[in-house]
């Protein structure tokens, strides 16, 4: 990990006080794919990123594993750093030559303090550059359903801070002109002054039925919207117990909401899900999940890894048109054979008359993205019901290559084994457990969980064994455990994990569906 450089500030040599770049960053308001492009290229390759609590921590794993991470976040009314220090920070990160990225929730210079910054970086001579970032005003009203200007409705938008010093006899605000003749009127920082800023508008001739909204957590799986008129707000948010973040819109525009929403309308919307797939594998189920609403707890509990050696593979690889059937039972094995195929230069043709069986569905996918089409795809996606299509082969005395994950079952092998086959078992990738602290995973799962999904039986024995059986269970308990098949479901029972649902269809769209079904 590279510590920052002890180098004395005015060194004599020329490269040993050149100041780095100092980026700052709009994060954008919360849901991490609202970063910019160029936001995400500059924390991947920064040498020390400097965050606000306002900024996703989601972000901060695009960081490189090596990057040293600082937060200085302040939350209302603590300060975790005075503004004056993190300025003296950023300028002191940039010595040496790092790659310094402020991170700052929304956009760095609405209502972030990021002009205080760079007014010091350009005092002290350090270059910087800004990325600007989406705001909360207008990400967390699209993500309501409001747009913030709307033909016919309004022709004008105002981001105004809702925070006022305390106390503060005379309101520096120009709620004249906000009020007289602002179409949509965004409070950012507002909770605790909805009442005064509703008070102020009315006060200075703005109707008290305007439609007026505030969204907690906007953007995020948490996000929470109240509507009402500037007469109903301030007690329509006291009764749904709006907290910070949350911004005010006022304007004709909140109206669209009860047509335009489409976030919080989502099917899964705000229900979490653990996923416990591997860490390469679980993109697609998370991404999925999260585009039906719902929000992936991601739980890494198996990892794909090469087999100690290729030499079996390699040699299976050598004399693959020798055997009657090739039999994969993973995507992953398929992916690690083909892989094997290339590095030996060869290509499909290698498999001569070969047959090629799948297991399921996922795995005729991943051949079909290497060219190869599967001789055979048994209904259900189990091992058992692969062994029962290849029986009457078996019995014939075929010969058969398995590329398997090191912990497979052995069913397979031994049920075409006893039939008569000639079975040749090579471990094609092995599955290894992610050595993950207990008490940060147990964290993980602490929340509110409404779903737990199972992909395997392995991820199902991996994650109890991380968590321990007791909070596997309660974590059951508290959520519905939804299982890809019959084995994984047998094993989730056999560890007293009861099973709510098992897909139908033994697939990642599958196990999908049926958790929608059940919600
Ligand atoms: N620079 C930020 C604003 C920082 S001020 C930006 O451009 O968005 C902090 C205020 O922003 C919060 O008090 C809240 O009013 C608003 N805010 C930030 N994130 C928000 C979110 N996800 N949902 C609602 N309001 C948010």
């Amino acid at each position: 990990m590279p510590k920052p450089t002890s180098r004395p500030a005015r060194a004599s040599g020329r490269a040993a006080s050149a100041p780095g770049l100092v980026s700052l960053v709009g994060a954008g308001p919360g849901d991490p794919g609202l970063i910019t492009v160029r936001g995400l290229e500059r924390l991947r390759r920064a040498d020390v990123v400097i965050y606000d609590h306002l900024a996703n921590p989601r972000l901060l794993d695009e960081a490189p594993p090596g990057a040293e991470r600082i937060y200085v976040g302040k939350q209302a009314g603590r300060h975790a750093l005075p503004q004056e220090e993190i300025n003296r920070l950023l300028a002191k990160q940039a010595a040496g030559g790092r790659r310094v990225v402020r991170l700052k929730g929304g956009d760095p210079f609405v209502f972030g303090r990021g002009g205080e910054e760079c007014l010091h970086l350009a005092e002290q001579h350090v270059p910087f550059e800004v990325v600007p970032g989406v705001t909360a005003a207008i990400a967390a009203s699209a993500y309501a359903g409001i747009p913030v200007t709307h033909r016919g409705l309004t022709t004008s938008l105002a981001l105004v801070t809702g925070h006022e010093e305390p106390g503060k006899e005379e309101s520096t605000l120009p709620w004249q002109a906000l009020a007289g003749g602002i179409g949509t009127i965004a409070f950012y920082m507002g909770v605790k002054t909805l009442p005064r800023i509703v008070e102020q508008l009315v006060a200075h001739g703005l109707a008290p039925d305007t439609p007026a909204a505030v969204i907690e957590r906007g953007t995020l799986p948490g996000q929470r919207t109240a509507v009402g008129t500037l007469a109903t707000l301030v007690e329509t948010v006291a009764r749904a117990g709006i907290r910070p973040p949350a911004l005010t819109i006022v304007g004709r525009v909140v109206e669209l909401r009860s047509r335009l929403a489409w976030f919080d309308a989502r099917p899964l919307f705000g229900r979490r899900v653990l996923v416990t797939r591997s860490r390469t594998q679980a993109s697609t189920l998370a991404e999925r999940l999260e585009e039906l609403g719902a929000e992936p707890v991601l739980f890494p509990t198996v990892r794909i890894e090469p087999p100690a050696s290729w030499a079996a593979l390699d040699r299976a690889v050598g004399r693959l048109a020798e055997f009657d059937w090739v039999v994969l039972s993973s995507a992953n094995g398929v992916e690690s054979l083909l892989a094997r195929l290339r590095a030996a230069g060869k290509d499909a043709r290698a498999f001569g008359g070969a047959r090629i069986a799948a297991v399921g569905p996922g795995t005729a996918e991943a051949l079909r993205a290497g060219g190869l089409a599967a001789d055979l795809v048994p209904r259900d996606a189990v091992a058992e019901s692969l062994a029962a299509a290849l029986a009457d082969d078996a019995r014939a005395g075929k010969g058969f290559l398995l590329a398997q994950a090191d912990r497979a079952r052995p069913v397979l092998a031994e049920a075409l084994g006893r039939a008569g086959g000639k079975v040749t078992r090579v471990v094609a990738y092995r599955i290894v457990l992610e050595r993950g602290d207990r008490a940060a995973a147990r964290k993980l799962i602490a929340g509110p969980l409404d779903a737990l999904t199972f992909a395997s039986s392995q991820t199902v024995r991996n994650f109890v064994q991380i968590v321990g059986l007791k909070a596997a269970r309660e974590a059951a308990r508290r959520g519905s455990v939804f299982s890809i098949g019959p084995i994984t479901s047998a094993t989730c029972r056999e560890l007293g994990l009861s099973v709510a649902a098992e897909a139908s269809e033994h697939t990642i769209p599958g196990l999908i569906a049926t958790v929608l079904a059940a919600f």
